[in-house]
């Protein structure tokens, strides 16, 4: 498990590591560099890079926290990429379903094999299941999303690089937006999130501003409207 500064979350457990880009909110993949990044400091688990890699002995880790988390599962991978084996995903999902003090975020941009699974997988309270989309031409992945048996479906429309006039929000219990950040950020226009956070409130769905982005994250902050919104679904915690 690692510490994180994702806003949204307390810790990421990564029980792969490494991934392929899909769509163009992969384009400045921030795993890819940190994996790079990794390797290059001489860490095992980031030996092969970015290359997609199973690790076994990360599926025992959820079993030796002490108090309840919120964790962030794959931060640095996708937990549905096409490589990894279902027997393997099933394990994770094993580990999941026997941890039910902790909070899983598992979040994907591949919600076809998610959809193709989804039913062989067992969806206890504890796993939030997301898809990212980060324009218009990646909304299949919400309507997949919904037909899952997820119990908690949430929605991480970051990198933000287009409108999403057509979003619909129906079965969705959790929306988190935020902009580019780095080197060479894509803008984000503020109507984009105004129009999202409408349609939460209209819905009465969790709305969560993580950033504005840009070069310099820090001053543009996260503030909408003056205020921040860390709305998240009700987290049931059960021992
Ligand atoms: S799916 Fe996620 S982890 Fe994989 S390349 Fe795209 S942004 Fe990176």
């Amino acid at each position: 498990m690692s510490q994180t500064k994702i806003e949204w979350t307390e810790l990421t457990w990564n029980p792969t590591t490494g991934c392929d880009k899909v769509s163009q909110g992969c384009k400045f993949c921030y795993a890819e560099v940190m994996a790079r990044r990794l390797k290059a400091m001489g860490q095992e688990k980031y030996k092969n890079g970015f290359k997609l890699t199973l690790h076994e002995d990360a599926l025992r880790i959820p079993y030796t926290w002490k108090q309840p988390k919120i964790v962030f599962v794959n931060s640095m991978s996708d937990l549905f990429h096409k490589d990894i084996p279902f027997e393997f995903l099933q394990r994770v999902f094993e580990v999941m379903n026997d941890n039910p003090q902790h909070v899983f975020q598992v979040l994907t941009k591949r919600g076809n094999i998610l959809f193709n699974y989804h039913k062989e997988l067992k969806w206890t309270h504890n796993i939030w299941m997301g898809v990212s989309v980060e324009n218009e031409n990646e909304l299949e992945r919400i309507d997949l999303l919904r037909k899952t048996r997820a119990k908690v479906k949430f929605l991480s429309l970051e990198p933000l690089i287009g409108p999403l006039p057509n979003l619909k929000l129906k079965k969705i219990n959790w929306v988190i937006v935020g902009g580019e950040s780095g080197r060479r950020p894509r803008p984000m226009k503020a109507e984009w999130v105004y129009e999202i956070h409408d349609k939460c409130l209209k819905e009465n769905v969790p709305f969560f501003f993580k950033q504005w982005g840009g070069t310099n994250k820090k001053k543009t902050g996260r503030l909408l409207y003056g205020k921040t919104y860390n709305e998240m679904p009700e987290v049931q915690i059960n021992f």
